[in-house]
């Protein structure tokens, strides 16, 4: 599949990435490293260069990324190293030990840093992927209502596509998204929500499973990793619905599924963001069904099949607990079945 962003080979089925773990930020015994207190200033404008083995160690590729801020302007060279900002590894997951960093394996999160030297850093730090300007919100859709319209990070050079791996109990799974436009989740070593979801499956074996807001598919993946026959997928963001699809074909050697179809494309969706109708934008066909969805949770109820089911409701933002009642009511007033949060 190429990359939906910048159409390269960003996206890999789920077992190459898997396979890539175990070695991927490892060191060779020619790797050198120093570490770097990331609350002063970087001494001088040194940086090591990549190892012959084409890894860096993740300091030094930090002290490059400050080193090209202090060239543009960006940074006068008082401010601690932490200040150029989040490092985003490609493939996350749950790490005991900083990275050595291959090509192409870090997304830079930065409030700082400007056009002209993203451009740079994704031309001469090899390491970096892409480079996306943050602010101090949440990217994405977060209000169940629908009532703000949703803000984006804005990708500013290359290309901010980076999976993360999740462990189930029955196993892996790995979804992708695009950073800028979704909302970060670090990988841990247990997920609290993947297990609670486990915990339910294990007690209520539903037949048809529905994740109201998908996000990018984790917990409603995770349901097909434990055999769910029937599982529907739902979110009323372009992204969060697109990458569910992405991320249903990556891992569909995973279920019980002959062949996954994408009916659309990210660009298609992109021009109408924020769903209300329910359309149906992937599937999968075989023994277990599973579908995608982009539009308004509550009108979800329109093209769910009338029988039981359950249903995971995985709010991102869960303060306005008069809403999430008045959702429910009317969500149960609906669709047969049970509701559970995980
Ligand atoms: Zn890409
Ligand atoms: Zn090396």
């Amino acid at each position: 599949m190429n990359c939906p962003v910048c159409g390269g080979g960003c996206v890999q089925d789920a077992p190459v990435i898997l396979d890539s773990l175990e070695s991927v930020f490892s060191r060779c015994d020619k790797c050198r490293f120093r570490i770097l207190d990331k609350s002063k200033p970087l001494k001088g404008r040194f940086y090591a260069t990549p190892c012959s083995c084409n890894k860096r160690f993740i300091d030094e590729v930090f002290a490059h990324l400050y080193v090209i801020l202090l060239e543009e302007g960006v940074l006068s060279g008082d401010e601690p190293l932490r200040v150029v900002g989040s490092p985003l590894i490609h493939p996350g997951f749950f790490m005991t030990a900083p990275p050595f960093l291959p090509p192409d394996s870090l997304v830079l999160l930065s409030p700082i840093v400007t056009r002209e030297a993203g451009g740079r850093i994704v031309k001469e730090v090899p390491e970096v992927k892409g480079v996306v300007k943050c602010g101090d919100y949440v990217p994405g859709l977060t209000d169940l209502f629908l009532t703000s319209s949703p803000r984006t990070y804005e990708l500013l050079a290359g290309c901010d596509v980076r999976a993360g791996v999740f462990t189930t109990a029955a196993g892996p799974i790995v979804t992708y998204k695009q950073q800028s436009v979704m909302h970060i989740e670090f990988p841990r070593l247990k997920n609290p929500k993947i297990q609670s979801v486990e915990r339910h499956l294990d007690t209520h074996t539903p037949g048809i499973c529905v994740d109201i807001c998908a996000g990018v598919g984790t917990l409603g993946l995770c349901a097909a990793r434990h055999g769910i026959r029937e599982i529907i997928l739902n979110d009323a963001w372009y992204a969060a619905a697109f990458w569910s699809a992405v991320n249903l074909h990556v891992n569909r050697m995973f279920f019980r599924v002959e062949d996954v179809a994408i009916r659309t494309t990210y660009d298609a969706l992109k021009e109408r963001p924020v769903g209300k109708d329910p359309v149906r934008i992937a599937e999968s066909s075989g023994e277990q069904m599973i579908t995608v969805y982009h539009g308004d949770c509550r009108e979800l109820w329109k093209v769910l099949p009338q029988k039981p089911l359950c249903a995971v409701f995985d709010l991102f933002e869960k303060s306005d607990k008069e809403a999430i009642e008045r959702f429910l009511h009317e969500w149960q007033s609906r669709v047969p079945g049970e509701v559970f949060i995980p």
